[in-house]
């Protein structure tokens, strides 16, 4: 039986790279021109039998589904189930695609929390997505395992995280060979330890037998946003460098993902990222593709 492959879909925070009005470096060229081009973060996840799972319904989700069909080499409008982690911008704002002025696609199934599914029927211009059919929902509870294929099941995981409109889940994926963590949003690492009962994250990780770690990298440092960072939560990937130190004999492999425009880990020359590889974490690339 084949594996089941995961692909990152995009790499940044949910105003995408470049962000909407943003003219410092990181985003505009001294002519005007793109720096580079990232998407919210999205995972396409392929499974065994071939049937496709998209994580997070993004506003690139058509150059997305470019882009996954490129890297799994199916046909992009091959699509049968849409995972929320949660109701934030970025992570929602390609849902309206879906229904009848876009794809009109008919009963997606739609995995999401009870609260992530309340605020998609409270919504006005998402409610017809369910009343028409577009999206069938199939509401998962914190810690249980959905088995997608004998080879591959989901279990929701909740973070901490800004919780004003739905709670926030992250998402263990548990294929055959490897199981790999998606982590893209929490508030700090001192709440979602301590929810977690672990003692810093390597032992969190462990503890979930994560093999990789797809990882809330949003900000660099507290200062970054003229110290605004430090206001928004996300703890800073500084700060989980020196929880976690250099990469150690069974550690995970941890990619950080969800990065803000303003973060200098976009840029693959920077200080900052090589003081990150060295310590043996890795930083995520738009497509990269795992499989587990
Ligand atoms: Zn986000
Ligand atoms: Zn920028």
């Amino acid at each position: 039986m084949a594996a089941t492959s995961v692909t990152l879909l995009g790499t940044a925070q949910d105003g995408g790279v470049p962000q909407p009005g943003c003219i410092n470096e990181c985003c505009m060229d001294p002519h005007g021109g793109v720096v580079r081009t990232r998407h919210p973060v999205a995972l396409g996840v392929t499974d065994a039998r071939g049937d496709r799972h998209l994580f997070e319904a993004t506003r690139a989700l058509s150059a997305q589904l470019s882009l996954w069909a490129a890297a799994d080499g199916r046909q992009l409008n091959k699509l049968d189930s849409v995972w929320l982690t949660h109701g934030h911008l970025g992570h929602v704002e390609g849902l309206g695609q879906f229904g009848c002025e876009a794809w009109g696609i008919q009963n997606l199934a739609l995995h999401c929390s009870k609260s992530m599914l309340d605020f998609v029927k409270a919504n006005p211009m998402w409610r017809p997505l369910i009343s028409d059919g577009h999206l069938s929902p199939n509401p998962f509870d914190t810690d249980v395992p959905v088995e997608i294929v004998p080879s591959l099941s989901v279990t929701p995981i909740q973070v901490p995280h800004r919780d004003e409109h739905t709670d926030t889940h992250a998402f263990l994926l548990a294929g055959e060979n490897r199981r790999l963590l998606f982590l893209p949003d929490h508030d700090s690492w001192e709440m979602t330890l301590d929810i977690h009962g672990a003692d810093d994250p390597r032992a969190w990780f462990r503890s979930l037998r994560a093999d990789i770690v797809l990882l809330d990298g949003t900000f660099w440092s507290s200062s970054e946003l003229g110290g605004k960072a430090g206001e928004i939560g996300h703890p800073p990937v500084k700060e989980t460098l020196e929880l976690l130190d250099n990469r150690r004999r069974g550690d995970p492999q941890i990619i950080f993902i969800h990065m803000n425009h303003s973060n200098p880990l976009h840029d693959e020359k920077s200080a900052e990222s090589a003081h990150l590889r060295a310590l043996g974490w890795e930083i995520g690339r738009q497509p990269m593709t795992f499989t587990i």
